[in-house]
This record gives structure tokens, C-alpha cells and sequence, in this order.
């Protein structure tokens, strides 16, 4: 996501950020011995998330939305395996009402208790075993406000809705494993009324009205985190095309925005291609971008194969989502505390985008950063020094200033290590040495130390990822 996080909330701000940044650059929870699967996956920042004893292997959602009445209602298949022997096992699902549960096409017994539904299915769900799952729901979706104070969940817009999920949104409009450490294939079907349009990851996979409602289906055939779940509601213009390797491109965007964005939208191609020139190849079926008003949305999320974008976004903000599909999609942190993983690849691609176009030198951008002369206003250079970018100190500051910037002079300090050459062949062999995967910063370190074992990385570790404070050097 989010190249840059405002706690102010004032929008002349946020504007003026988002420029320098693109200027510069933006479960293993155990079976409880009660055989219930356990109410979160052991995330350090958010403890409820995600749930124990199993593993999603697919979710087919079929959503039905009218914007007027704000009212959603969905039927959630869910196809999971057995970690453990199962009595219970808990779905996270925020607000909406549930109709019904059902396991293994026999009804179920459930509970609600905050985010956590707890499902006891009629008979024990065996270790190793496949199951389905389906719940149906309804109701008013939820925005969901952040601890750092951002929206997410279910956002309404000037023509229909936005649903984004990063870190914990994606709960308030479907039941499910969420967290990041569980991936899963998805079909996503959602009926709007005739005349609006709904856009989500994955391939189009056919549209058909009936009845004055229109559902569009799509389909994600890689592997995805819930938090990059979206759909988006509206009147959108689209648009296909193909990059120089291939991969089709779907676009969605806001007819006011259209023509900001055509000009920027129509690179993607380009930048698709130079990100697999210096991240190897692209990971998933198709790629694009939804475009949707800036007063609709607060920032850009990198949802699969398509980001998000809060009105037309610049070259450097359009590099910064797309290098995510391989570094936050492909490569997903084990916990929201590898957010670093995420954000400071991301950056750091910013920075190589603008090296390789005759903009300054990565270099440049580490030295102006170190001066504390990056930043406009002494606070922000200031704010990069508040915390190490791998241990952030509560769940408000996943997506603070150190985990985008401090995270990328980390790479920095490891490519003046390795030097250029195997530099770039460390940031490809990371991408496919976890691709559709998981991963966090322990196994990052032990990659970069295996990758180059005449070289100390002990330094780079202690100061710049894990130390409190400004290092003393450069
Ligand atoms: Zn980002």
C-alpha cells in the first residue's frame, strides 16, 4: 500500500506527500487440546486475526450489492483442510448478520463473539482432511477505522463501493482466514444493479443481466492473501490491453478520472516489463489498475493484479503497486510485523525506476535521507529514525515512515555490501524463492547471508533493521 501514511488526515498534506514520495521514489497457531481450531493465528500486531487448525484452500464468494440501500449479501464457500483433529474452528467476520452455516452441506451450529465466528460442525473434522464450508450473510458492510486512523473494509463511494483490506478490512464484507499467512485461490462473483459495474483481482470470467442486475464474475487462479481481496462498485470505463510478455491488462476507472489517467495507465505495459527485466518474471495471470475518485479513497493499496489508486496516480506511485505483486503479493509477510518486506522493496523499486530513467541514483536518495534533507519539513526526516523498520512498535505503526524508507536503505546497505550485479540477482532469486509464498525477515537475513558468505551482514542487521535510532554512519 500506501507510499505514505497520514495520521493528520488533512488532504492539502496528504497531497503534498504523496508527491515527494513518488517524486523520490510510495499460522501457525497450534490445535487447542479442546479440538477448537483457536481464535487467531498468532499475529504479534493484530492477535485476533486469522485462526488455528486450518488451512484455506479456495473461496468461491457469490456478493450481491445495491449501493442505494447499502446493503450486501453474500454467500461465502470456503474450502479449507484440516491442520487438526476438529470439533470447532472459528471464521473472523466483522458486523453483517449470518443466515445460516453449513458444513459439509449439514447444517452447523455457530457463534459470534466480536470479529471471531465459531462454527461446531455435526461431526469432528479429521487432521488432513478436506472440508467446505459455506456461510451465508447480509447486512450494512462496515468501514473499518485503523489503528493508525486510515479506512479500509467496506468504503462507499460517489457511485457505488470500494472494499480494501490492509491490514484487517477485508473481514467487514466476507467470512474468512484472514491473515496474511493464509493464502488461497478465489472466484468472486458480484451482482450490482444494470448500469453500474463491478471490478475485482483475478480475470474476468463472464458477466450476465437478468432482472435489472448484472453479475460480473472473477476468478484468481494464484494464490492470494484476503487483504488483497477487492471489489469496487461503480460506473468505471475499462479498458484491455497486453504488456510486451504477454500478461493481460485489465483497467477500471472513474469517467472523472479518465482522462488524468489515461496518459499514466497506458505505461503499464512498460513498467510491467521493466519490473520483470529487475524482479523476474511477473507472477500472476494479469495485471491493471482501478482508479477510483481521491475523495473515495485516502491512499493506493497494491490489491492483486490490480492496485487501487485514490484518483490518477503518477509514474513513481504506479511502479511502487506494481513492484508489490511481486514483493506484499507473491512474497506475503508470515505476520503484519514483515510489513518492511513489503514496503521497502516497493520503495527501493521506486528508487531503481528513477535510476534507470535519468533520475538521481539510489544513492542520492539514501544520502538525502541520511542528511535529513529528503523530506520537506523536519518532522517527517525526523520520523525515519523512530523505530527499526523490522519491529515496529504497535499495530498504529505498521505502515509508518521507517518500514518504507528506513526498509529501503536497508536494501541500500545490503546492495553497497554485495555490489550491483549480485545485488540484482539477490532481489530475483528472493521473488522466486518464495513466490505464492510466505516469508518474514529472519529467513530474508539468512537469504542475503547464504547468498554472499564471504560477506558480514552483522552490522547491517543490528544498526539499520533491528537498532533503535539514526546509525551513527552512513
Ligand atoms: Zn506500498
Amino acid at each position: 500500500m500506501r507510499p505514505y501514511r497520514l495520521r493528520s488526515g488533512s488532504r492539502a498534506v496528504a497531497a503534498v506527500l504523496l508527491a515527494v514520495s513518488s517524486a523520490a521514489c510510495g499460522s501457525g497457531a497450534e490445535t487447542g487440546s479442546d479440538g477448537s481450531g483457536g481464535p487467531g493465528a498468532g499475529d504479534p500486531y493484530f492477535p485476533q486475526s486469522g485462526n488455528g487448525g486450518y488451512d484455506v484452500l479456495h473461496y468461491a464468494l457469490g456478493l450481491s450489492y445495491d449501493p442505494r440501500a447499502h446493503r450486501l449479501s453474500g454467500t461465502a464457500t470456503i474450502t479449507a483442510r484440516a491442520t487438526g483433529d476438529l470439533t470447532a474452528f472459528n471464521l473472523d467476520l466483522r458486523g453483517l448478520d449470518v443466515e445460516a452455516v453449513t458444513v459439509g452441506g449439514v447444517r452447523a451450529r455457530w457463534s459470534r463473539d466480536g470479529q471471531e465466528l465459531t462454527v461446531r460442525p455435526r461431526e469432528r473434522l479429521d487432521r488432513e482432511g478436506r472440508f467446505r464450508v459455506v456461510v451465508r450473510y447480509s447486512g450494512a458492510p462496515e468501514t473499518v477505522t485503523d489503528p493508525d486512523g486510515s479506512e479500509e473494509g467496506w468504503l462507499r463511494t460517489a457511485d457505488g463501493a470500494l472494499a480494501l483490506g490492509q491490514p484487517v478490512g477485508s473481514m467487514a464484507w466476507f467470512p474468512g482466514n484472514h491473515h496474511p499467512s493464509d493464502k488461497a485461490t478465489y472466484s468472486i462473483a458480484v451482482t450490482v444493479p444494470k448500469g453500474l459495474r463491478a471490478v475485482s483481482n483475478g480475470e474476468p470470467d463472464g458477466e450476465e443481466t437478468k432482472g435489472g442486475r448484472t453479475t460480473y464474475r472473477w476468478r484468481v487462479g494464484e494464490p492470494m492473501a484476503s487483504y488483497l481481496a477487492t471489489v469496487a462498485v461503480g460506473r468505471y470505463e475499462t479498458g484491455r490491453t497486453k504488456t510486451p510478455g504477454g500478461t493481460a491488462v485489465y483497467t477500471a476507472v472513474d469517467p472523472e478520472q479518465a482522462a488524468a489517467s489515461r496518459a499514466v495507465l497506458a505505461r503499464i505495459p512498460e513498467v510491467v516489463a521493466w519490473a520483470e527485466r529487475t524482479f523476474g518474471p511477473y507472477p500472476f495471470s494479469s495485471t491493471g489498475a482501478i482508479v477510483d475518485r481521491p475523495e473515495d479513497v485516502g491512499y493506493a493499496l497494491e490489491t492483486q493484479n490490480r492496485p487501487v489508486f485514490p484518483g490518477a496516480p503518477d509514474i513513481g506511485l504506479l511502479v511502487h503497486e506494481i513492484a508489490h505483486q511481486w514483493y506484499g503479493n507473491s512474497v506475503t509477510p508470515r505476520t503484519w510485523r514483515d510489513m518492511w518486506l513489503n514496503e521497502g522493496f516497493a520503495t527501493y523499486a521506486q528508487w531503481l525506476w528513477q535510476e534507470d530513467h535519468g533520475g538521481g541514483s539510489a544513492q542520492q536518495t539514501f544520502d538525502a535521507l541520511y542528511a535529513g534533507g529528503y523530506f520537506p519539513d523536519a518532522e517527517s526526516n525526523e520520523a525515519l529514525w523512530a523505530f527499526p523498520p523490522a519491529d515496529p512498535p504497535d499495530a498504529a505503526r505498521i505502515s509508518a515512515t521507517p518500514v518504507y524508507w528506513r526498509g529501503a536503505m536497508v536494501l541500500h546497505k545490503v546492495r553497497q555490501t554485495v555490489g550491483d550485479d549480485a545485488f540484482a540477482a539477490l532481489l530475483r532469486g528472493w521473488a522466486q524463492e518464495h513466490r505464492h509464498g510466505n516469508a518474514d525477515t529472519g529467513e530474508f537475513t539468512a537469504y542475503v547471508e547464504e547468498s554472499a558468505p564471504d560477506k558480514d551482514f552483522g552490522g547491517i542487521w543490528e544498526e539499520w533493521l533491528y537498532g533503535e535510532g539514526r546509525p551513527a554512519r552512513p
